[in-house]
């Protein structure tokens, strides 16, 4: 750009010496000539180069802008040679991509595989000789941590992915079984109360009823080995809320095909299956001598860190 500005000058400056030359001289057409006709071509490739550098700073002022702007499929139809007319497929399946939700995304629950048993924190039988055949006595002198894992081993033979909550479950449930179709979906929610003198009051079992909308179940399920109030009993009617009292739990079980009946019972009386297990640090606990005249109870030996409050003892 450069030489053909210092040429036009330099074509300028020869030039104007040229004309300013003393006296006339033979030469002086010949030279007038060659000087203009440099100077037309001069003048041609300054004009050229001005051009091309015209280009250029639009070119480099354009490229910014078509990567800022928001892409869309009009700007691109308006520029149909640009290299980047490729991107309304990519565009589009972004696009897809943004708004259809992908089921894989979905949060899916932790569900135990159905036949694999519950963990087992302690070793050998400690309940003599294991009973062979189920009975409400049975039910009744399980442990209320090993009462929740049969009603969700009762599901899993069944068929359906059971989980217990743990602790801190939403709503006092305490199992929650999967859909069988789609292990995503929770099919139906349970609370299993085993240890109570009291029958289980409405106001446990309503809210059982509004977890069953927190879970989107299908079912609510509330295992009572103690009864229910009439209050209770009236406000489950014509609901999707079962109340199931031990009673009616041994009558499913019973009505298991005998195989699934006796592996369903190997897998509740494993290892020590009356000790009661801590609820916060998940370690079974200890009997402790009652003072004072007052029932012995259960105690955590880990009670000062964990908080556990003591379970009094049944007998
Ligand atoms: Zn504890």
């Amino acid at each position: 750009m450069f030489i053909y500005r210092i040429a036009a000058v330099l074509a300028a400056l020869t030039s104007s010496a040229a004309s300013a030359g003393a006296g006339p001289n033979p030469f002086m057409p010949i030279i007038k000539v060659a000087v203009g006709g440099l100077v037309v071509i001069a003048a041609v490739l300054l004009m050229i180069g001005l051009i091309k550098l015209l280009l250029v700073m639009t070119m480099k002022r354009r490229q910014p802008q078509r990567s800022g702007r928001p892409a869309t499929g009009r700007s691109n139809r308006r520029d149909p040679k640009s290299p980047l007319r490729r991107e309304p497929v990519l565009i589009a399946a972004s696009k897809h991509d943004g708004v259809e939700p992908s089921p894989p995304l979905r949060p899916a629950p932790t569900v135990k595989p159905s036949s694999a048993p519950f963990a087992e924190p302690s070793a050998g039988p400690v309940n003599g000789s294991a009973p062979t055949v189920w009975s409400i006595a049975l039910i009744r002198e399980l442990e209320w941590k090993r009462f929740e894992e049969l009603c969700a081993l009762f599901w899993q033979r069944k068929g359906y992915p059971a989980r217990l909550t743990g602790a801190g479950a939403d709503g006092g449930v305490d199992v929650v079984i999967a859909d069988q179709r789609d292990p995503a979906r929770t099919f139906a929610v349970a609370q299993c109360k085993s240890w109570s003198s009291k029958p289980v009051g409405v106001e446990a079992v309503r809210a059982l009823w509004g977890a069953r909308d927190h879970f989107k179940a299908q079912l609510a399920l509330f295992y009572g080995l103690s009864g229910f109030t009439q209050d209770a009993r009236a406000f489950a009617e014509g609901k999707h809320l079962k109340l199931i009292s031990g009673e009616e739990l041994l009558q499913q079980i019973e009505a298991m095909p005998a195989a699934d009946q006796a592996t369903l019972l190997a897998e509740v009386t494993r290892g020590d299956y009356t000790t009661p297990t801590c609820p916060t640090c998940d370690i079974k606990m200890s009997r402790r001598p009652g003072r004072d005249g007052k029932p012995d109870f259960w105690g955590c030996n880990n009670y000062r860190r964990c908080g556990a409050r003591p379970i009094v003892c049944r007998s």
